[in-house]
């Protein structure tokens, strides 16, 4: 199938042509032509594959078809609420490039950076906005936008939005919308939640469902090094050294994990950044963008880059540290072997992790390789340890080992109790390795202080959120938008 049989304008095709796509993919020859027909849409589908032209595309043809002549000053006709940041620059970079021939002008609205230049784009007039929910709030209480002539609404990541305690925000925007609107659902995963909205929002929708493009069993080679907690910054930063990726993008659960890890690659000489909800969205802005530049070599982030990221041609990602939520493991190697290319997931897994790795498993459906290590070529940096041998003993082997030895004779003076089994265990075999940051659950208040901040009352009656930049949103202990 080609572009030309979607009922496509000419310049859409030609922004196309000229961007290298040469058919649709899946969800694009699917959903283009419901939604040019104007029917509501829910789709099943994740970043990855093809999803954003499989909305944009359609909907600059149809604000375009419905005000061809572009007027001075202009309210948004388009919609298109996201999770992060950093989706809503990629999605509104689609935008543009998709709409270089027509003339649909698009806004790009997001928080942690400043409100003004946002507020003076709205005062020109625009067609299209792409937002996160709280700053788009911002705006609305400020009566800096007006919502009133919506008539195409996307919805994308929905999941990760309701993940990320974004429904109440939602819940206000809607309220501001007309009721008369075209409404595009687009979520990876149907929770009851998620459900739950798209009965209240979708009209008779098609619904569409499409395998991930670059299903991760298929263009992903997934590996596993079984680890100690107490070696895995030395082993990374082997496998970096010597490996001959030129980008790596590496997850840690924790904010602080991801600065602490950054730094010690990067004293260790590798040219690296880090990426989280607690750094500056400009932080944020020049680490991708010297990562994408080839500039640094390793990119460490949090679950919030897992997501919606599209980094071309990656080649590797490492999970250092495995994801608390099975899906989240997708997600972030979804990052790579992206537009049909092939990519490596290499997760460090310590015994800890052992349930996580089985979890993740039974999603992908199938057994991932355990790669042996040769340790002896790796070096030991000042003050950590490297196991003498891999730590993943099978529990039904040392039961049987057991039980032909028989029962242990007990050391004089000491019950079992008294001897404990951590007192007993080398360092290396223990369960949780002393409590590292980097166990520690983000459903705990403790991990998320710096997110602790109450939230918003309400976008009408709250305080101007651009009076008070940087606070928290509650996001179920989640990394922040
Ligand atoms: P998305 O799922 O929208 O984030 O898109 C993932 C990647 O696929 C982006 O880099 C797009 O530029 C690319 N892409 C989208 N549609 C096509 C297509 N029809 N042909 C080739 N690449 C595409």
């Amino acid at each position: 199938m080609s572009f030309d049989s979607l009922g496509l304008r000419p310049e859409l095709r030609l922004a196309v042509d000229e961007l290298g796509y040469t058919e649709p993919t899946p969800i694009q020859a699917r959903a283009i032509p419901s939604v040019l027909e104007g029917r509501d849409l829910l789709a099943a589908a994740q970043t990855g594959t093809g999803k954003t032209a499989a909305f944009a595309l359609p909907l600059l043809q149809r604000l375009t078809e419905a005000n061809p002549e572009p007027r001075g000053s202009r309210a948004p006709r388009a919609l298109v609420l996201v999770p992060t940041r950093e989706l809503a620059a990629q999605v509104e970079q689609s935008f543009t490039d998709f709409g270089r021939h027509l003339q649909q002008r698009t806004a790009l609205i997001f928080g942690g950076v400043s409100a003004r230049p946002q507020v003076e784009m709205l005062r020109r007039g625009v067609d299209i906005v792409v937002a996160t929910p709280g700053r788009l709030l911002d705006h609305a209480n400020e009566r800096c936008i007006n919502l009133r002539d919506v008539r195409h609404l996307v919805l994308d990541e929905a999941d990760r939005m309701l993940d990320m305690g974004f429904i109440r925000d939602i819940r206000r925007v809607l309220a501001l919308l007309p009721p008369n609107r075209q409404n595009l659902l687009f979520s990876a995963t149907f929770s009851s939640e998620i459900r739950g909205l798209a009965e209240g929002l979708l009209k008779n929708p098609v619904t569409v469902e499409v395998a991930q493009r670059n299903a991760p069993a298929e263009l992903v080679d997934h590996r596993v090094h079984l680890v100690t907690q107490g070696e895995k910054r030395a082993v990374l930063s082997h496998l970096l050294r010597n490996g001959a990726t030129p980008q790596t993008l590496v997850f840690t659960r924790t904010k602080h994990g991801a600065n602490r890890l950054a730094d010690q690659l990067t004293r260790d000489g590798l040219e690296c950044a880090a990426i989280h909800g607690n750094k500056s969205q400009n932080a944020r802005t020049r680490a991708l963008e010297d990562f994408k530049a080839y500039k640094v070599q390793v990119l460490v982030a949090t679950d919030i880059a897992a997501r919606g990221l599209d980094i071309s041609e990656l080649p590797q990602v490492v999970n250092y540290e495995l994801p608390h939520v099975p899906e989240d493991y997708v997600h972030r190697i979804g990052r790579t072997g992206r537009a049909g290319c092939t990519g490596q997931a290499l997760s460090l897994v310590s015994d800890d992790e052992k349930d996580r790795l089985r979890a993740i498993e039974k999603v992908l459906g199938r057994k991932i390789n355990v790669l042996p290590l040769d340790r002896s070529q790796i070096e030991r940096p000042p003050g950590e340890g490297l196991a003498r041998e891999p730590r993943y003993v099978d529990p039904r082997a040392v039961a049987q080992a057991a039980a032909a030895r028989g029962p242990r004779p007990q050391r004089a003076g000491q019950s079992r109790h008294e001897r404990g089994h951590r007192g007993s265990e080398p360092r290396s075999a223990r369960p949780h390795d002393a409590g590292s940051s980097q166990n520690r659950n983000p459903a705990n208040p403790a991990d998320g202080r710096s997110q602790g901040a109450p939230h918003r009352q309400g976008a009408s009656h709250g305080p101007s959120r651009f009076q008070s930049q940087g606070r928290g949103r509650r996001n179920n202990g989640r990394q922040p938008a």
